[in-house]
């Protein structure tokens, strides 16, 4: 309590952006961009914080701005994709539920003489030629490395990983960063891996249904779990709150929803990784007025480097943004980031 008071005392700094504050550019720079959201339900981020953050900054921009959200369906992603390509837009930036359905889209964009761009998620034998993201290796490894602090010293801990969507590239980018600081761990006998699960579009129930049947078979044996992000780190700690194990067992997660930082502060979540989306949803609109205005130079100066996209035998210029470990520790540095306010994580916690 005491811990969650001190964060709970912080300075309350900006609300996050309110939706009805910005309804879309006033298209005064001419300019149109649609934008895709993948859906509502893995992830609390894409309508709570990167909708209202892209509104704002496009809004600014003076961009006329038409932000969709497939609803976890494929064939909405590329219903809506196919309105915005007729309509004309000049930029189509998408977060794919899959690289194969993504990259079908990007296809017909191009043949539309619409340039694409890949937001957050990299479309595998995709189109875009730029992709804005955060270094997601970088975040596997803040979980790991959150996890192990929460742990200490447990020779022999028994892990359960529950892991994100295989259809979606950052998954695999996060395990691999997870696995540079847990494998030796694994392999040496510290820990000791007792299973890991991808769960399909992130689905946070089928997350706690899996987490669920794996503690079970391992006779309700659990030192540590490694969730992919928060929304299946919540649905992790609903079954370990059941088997009163809720509290002494490190999840880990990311997203830094205000859920999750409640979490934190009671308790029962290690860690998450605050991405500032608010810095994503503006590097989104920098390189689309730069992209949409023909001036390729002022889009590479953005470029922090490139991404390798296997299946497309290809280099994407990208912008990779940092992650940051939020434990209870720096709770309060996310506040006076102005990502949630002090009152609705304090409230009750
Ligand atoms: C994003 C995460 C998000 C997850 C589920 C990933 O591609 O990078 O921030 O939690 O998708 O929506």
């Amino acid at each position: 309590a005491a811990l969650a008071l001190s964060a709970c005392g912080a300075n309350q700094a900006a609300d996050a952006p309110e939706e009805d504050n910005a309804t879309g550019g006033d298209g005064a720079s001419g300019l149109s961009v649609g934008v895709i959201l993948p859906d509502t339900r893995s992830s609390a981020r894409w309508e709570g914080f990167d909708k209202p953050y892209l509104e704002q900054a496009f809004a600014e921009a003076g961009v006329d701005a038409d932000i969709q959200n497939a609803q976890g369906d494929i064939q909405r992603f590329s219903t809506i994709a196919d309105q915005m390509i007729q309509r004309g837009v000049d930029v189509l930036a998408t977060v794919n539920l899959s690289s194969e359905s993504g990259a079908t889209v990007q296809r017909k964009a191009t043949a539309a003489g619409i340039t694409t761009v890949d937001y957050d998620r990299l479309t595998l034998g995709g189109e875009a030629d730029y992709y804005i993201s955060f270094d997601n290796v970088r975040v596997g490894e803040l979980q790991a490395e959150g996890l192990v602090d929460c742990l200490g010293d447990t020779e022999g801990a028994e892990i359960i990983e529950i892991q994100g969507s295989p259809t979606d590239n950052n998954a695999s980018l996060f395990q691999e960063g997870q696995r540079q600081v847990l494998q030796p761990l694994y392999d040496s006998g510290e820990y000791e891996l007792v299973d890991s699960q991808p769960i399909d579009q992130w689905n946070n129930q089928r997350g706690g249904t899996t987490f669920q049947q794996i503690l079970t078979a391992n006779g309700g044996n659990v030192d540590g779990v490694v969730a992919a992000n928060d929304g299946l780190a919540g649905a992790v700690i609903n079954v370990l709150r059941q088997s009163g194990l809720a509290g002494t067992v490190p999840v880990t997660g990311q997203d830094a929803d205000p859920e999750a930082l409640r979490s934190i502060l009671l308790g029962e979540q290690c860690m998450t990784v605050y991405k500032p989306v608010s810095l994503e949803a503006q590097a989104l609109v920098d390189l689309a007025l730069a992209l949409a205005g023909g001036d390729e130079g002022a889009a590479e100066e953005q470029v922090s480097g490139t991404v390798a996209d296997e299946v497309g035998e290809r280099e994407v210029n990208a912008v990779l943004l940092e992650p940051v470990l939020v434990t209870r520790d720096n709770v309060a540095d996310v506040v006076d980031d102005g990502w949630v306010t002090a009152d609705r994580l304090c409230d009750g916690a």
